[in-house]
């Protein structure tokens, strides 16, 4: 029997999760979200895991929406008093019809110039496309959806049970095209890849076609994670209606292990690498910057940085080398001084000055540098 979603409204006393400096996946420096809990229900979710879930029983996830009725007051309040970067926002789950709190929180974004990070399963976000082209005309943002499938899938239909509650993907998609032809930045999140459903090279190729196809610009994958009570929850889930991939994912996430182990997920990184270049687009989000940012090219820099740490990455290059340009990163975010200018006048000596840019990062900085100073003169 189907069961019927509760609302219970509250007032928290904060909304905005603030961090250090933005996150090299989507380039969000904030999130604020109206609602606990999500009538999407995906089975997957990990926002079932205790840190993020205040549920003691993980059904109650998907019926038992907890609503944050002065979400946009708490958010501009917030956002008055920090500095403009992008914003993790909006959610249109069934709930938003009734609420309308995500419209109210974009509202709050615009008003105050903050750009945002909108990711969809629902094509509910249409409604907001007015609001979301004001925010974008003056701080570039992006709208992307999640996919982990698509119905040239040979696992579709299986994939649809663990979400079934969602959209359809085919309408998420139609409003991915709907978003590019109105000039955003939009793609797929493809996370996470499920095991076994999702990681075949014909839904790999699928993903990354029916993304190209309707106007995505990326495609950004990760891997499904699974720690205290939603691990049980999802065990429970295979064995209820796939028990032939229990014993699998058994092995793949043994008890205390949060990520999967001996799973080639370097390998389908790599695959999804390929197949992004073959139809034309990225593996990576581009970074949005706004216009007449002062640290914009130190901005474009992090983002190479990142770019190049993530390639480390799926090529599983040692751990300390990863870290030295990841810090790399992270130290030329924090500084106030434009990297151009320090090149300018101290040379490579200046950039091998800024701490955590070593003698090895600091000579690819300089390439970057000049690399992006061609770009603008050609
Ligand atoms: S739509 Fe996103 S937040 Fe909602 S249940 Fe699915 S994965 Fe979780």
């Amino acid at each position: 029997m189907s069961r019927r979603a509760v609302f219970v409204p509250y007032r928290p006393k904060t909304i905005l999760n603030k961090y250090k400096r933005a996150d090299h996946w989507f380039w969000t420096r904030y999130s604020a979200y109206p609602y606990l809990g999500c009538q999407h229900g995906c089975e997957f979710c990990y926002c079932r895991e205790q840190k993020y879930s205040p549920y003691d029983d993980p059904t109650d996830f998907a019926y038992v929406i907890k609503v944050k009725e002065n979400a946009p007051e708490l958010l501009r309040r917030a956002l008055s008093r920090s500095p403009v970067d992008v914003v993790f926002t909006a959610d249109y789950q069934p709930a938003e019809r009734k609420f309308g709190l995500s419209r109210q929180m974009l509202e709050v974004c615009r008003d105050l110039g903050f750009p945002v990070f909108v990711l969809e399963r629902s094509a509910l976000v249409l409604r907001d496309m007015d609001l979301l082209q004001e925010i974008n005309q003056q701080a570039p943002s992006v709208v992307a959806f999640s996919a982990i499938s698509t119905p040239d899938s040979p696992n579709h239909a299986r994939v649809r049970q663990l979400e079934h509650l969602a959209p359809p993907v085919e309408k998420r998609f139609a409003a991915m095209e709907a978003f590019a032809k109105a000039g955003f930045l939009t793609g797929v999140s493809f996370m996470p890849i499920l095991p076994g459903l999702c990681d075949d090279d014909a839904n790999l190729e699928a993903v990354v076609r029916w993304t190209a196809d309707h106007g995505g610009k990326f495609v950004l994958a990760g891997g499904l994670t699974l720690s205290d009570q939603q691990k049980d929850y999802f065990f429970g889930v295979l064995r209820q209606r796939f028990p032939d991939l229990l014993a699998l994912y058994q092995r793949w996430y043994p008890p205390a292990s949060y990520a999967p182990r001996n799973y080639p997920r370097h390998r389908i990184a790599l695959r999804i690498r390929a197949l992004c270049q073959k139809y034309g687009i990225r593996d990576r989000v581009p970074r949005p910057i706004l216009p007449g940012d002062k640290r914009a090219l130190n901005k474009r820099i992090v983002e190479r940085l990142a770019d190049r740490v993530y390639e480390m990455e799926i090529h599983q290059e040692p751990d300390y080398h990863i870290w030295a340009y990841r810090k790399a990163a992270w130290a030329i975010e924090d500084l106030e001084q434009n990297i151009g200018l320090i090149y300018q006048t101290m040379g490579l000596k200046g950039l091998q000055s800024i701490p955590n840019v070593g003698p090895l990062s600091g000579k690819v900085v300089e390439k970057m540098l000049v690399e992006l100073q061609n770009n603008r003169t050609t």
